[in-house]
């Protein structure tokens, strides 16, 4: 049975909504969880936890290949996770929904089969800018060693915004690809992807985004983008880890050739040559997160009871507030101050390293991410080793802001 979105929405109340992630109630050092590392991965709900265990102990079977009614019931429950994917991006066809593991494999999964395709040859460019993920950079990197692809660079601003001037002049007849991240996940710039979608397709160059971070703060419409691919990770969004999306146009699908070979993704099979299944099945060798995919359905349905407009202005009240409230501490510098930003803070404060705040006030049960964040391009750019980043999700609340900024106070007096 297909799940539709309901038109009645949820009322958006934080502490009812609390109540549905019962990791938060749990205590750490003897506090309450204060978690406020949601861009590096997001809780969840009781709703996906449950279709998981449902999953496993009631419908467990192999998907696509047997006849009997477990393994079925189990390719119904995989396959509408599927359709709940497409509505949830509004792809035009489930055929353009290939799961994957993840972001990172997404983007692998791309660029390997571009590369196959003989899509790129030797100089040519893939556009990438100075805030990416590393998982934007080295699987590029990894197809360059191959194919000697140049990666080209656009240039950011101090306050984290891309400089799209520098990015149109950027495109030459040797561009092959653009590939950006939607929202940054150690910055929180919320990138201009429509214009630089108008931009790149003007001088017909296809557009990859790398969703991570953009999934979980709004609605994704890839047709609205006119994206030519799109990436995100399940795990982000309230879904389970091992599950992602790579979303990309029929038109360019039908002409790749496949990421990984196995069972499930050919049509016939002689030691001479192998014909292989229509997309998106082409794509998915082997067993796949059969649970997985349910439960990235199960965090989809969870969405959709909310109208996505109210959880993201909650958030960005979460945002302002903690900006405010972090700007006041003497000392404390905010890493990227783009007009267009999702709930996620990096900072540093002078003379205390970041480990050594991340590492205290976790004492208080506060987690925040201290590091690179698996974008050191960025850090080189800002001339820092790492940050600590604060990230939220539509179940923080101000009383939680409070304490991180106690928090941040408390390690400041032990060190001055
Ligand atoms: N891109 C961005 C912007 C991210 O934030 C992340 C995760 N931190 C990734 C890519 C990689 O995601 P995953 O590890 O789920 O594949």
């Amino acid at each position: 049975m297909i799940n539709t979105i309901s038109e009645i929405k949820r009322k958006f109340d934080v502490n009812e909504v609390r109540k549905d992630f019962p990791i938060l109630t749990r205590m750490v050092n003897d506090k309450p969880l204060v978690y406020l590392d949601n861009a590096a991965t997001s809780q969840k709900p009781q709703v996906v936890i449950n279709a998981l265990t449902n999953y496993y102990t009631y419908d467990n079977a192999n998907i696509h290949r047997g006849l009997y009614f477990l393994s079925e019931l189990a390719t119904e429950q995989y396959e509408d996770a599927r359709l709940k994917v497409k509505e949830f991006i509004n792809a035009l066809s489930t055929s353009e929904v290939i799961f994957v593991k993840g972001t990172t494999e997404g983007i692998n999964l791309l660029a390997s089969s571009l590369c196959r395709a003989k899509f790129f040859n030797e100089g040519d460019e893939v556009i990438v800018s100075n805030m990416e993920h590393h998982a934007n950079i080295v699987p590029w990197q990894l197809m360059g060693d191959r194919k000697k692809i140049k990666l080209s660079v656009i240039p950011i601003n101090d306050d984290g915004e891309l400089d799209l001037d520098a990015f149109e002049k950027m495109i030459n007849p040797k561009t092959k690809l653009v590939s950006v991240v939607h929202i940054s996940n150690s910055l929180g710039t919320i990138n201009p992807v429509k214009k630089i979608i108008d931009i790149a397709h003007s001088k017909n160059v296809p557009v990859l985004l790398d969703g991570a971070q953009a999934v979980p703060h709004c609605k994704v419409d890839v047709q609205d983008l006119d994206a030519d691919f799109y990436a995100f990770s399940g795990h982000k969004v309230f879904g389970p880890t091992g599950i992602g999306v790579l979303y990309g146009k029929a038109e360019y699908l039908e002409m790749m050739p496949p990421y990984q070979g196995g069972g499930d993704m050919i049509r016939t099979v002689t030691f001479e040559k192998t014909t292989f299944d229509d997309i998106p099945r082409k794509f998915e060798a082997g067993t796949p997160n059969i649970a997985g995919g349910i439960g990235l359905g199960a965090a989809i349905d969870y969405l959709n009871q909310f109208d996505r407009k109210e959880l993201a202005e909650y958030e960005n009240m979460l945002l302002d507030y903690a900006t405010k409230k972090l700007s006041e501490i003497e000392g404390l510098r905010i890493i990227g101050k783009a007009k267009e930003k999702a709930s996620v803070i990096s900072f540093v404060i002078e003379g205390i390293h970041p480990y050594d705040i991340g590492t205290l006030i976790d004492t208080d049960g506060i987690a925040i991410r201290t590091g690179h964040h698996c974008t050191q391009p960025i850090m080189q750019r800002y001339n820092l080793p790492a940050t600590s980043r604060a990230s939220f999700a539509f179940y923080n609340t101000f009383e939680e802001i409070d304490k991180l900024v106690a928090g941040v106070l408390k390690v400041k007096k032990m060190f001055s």
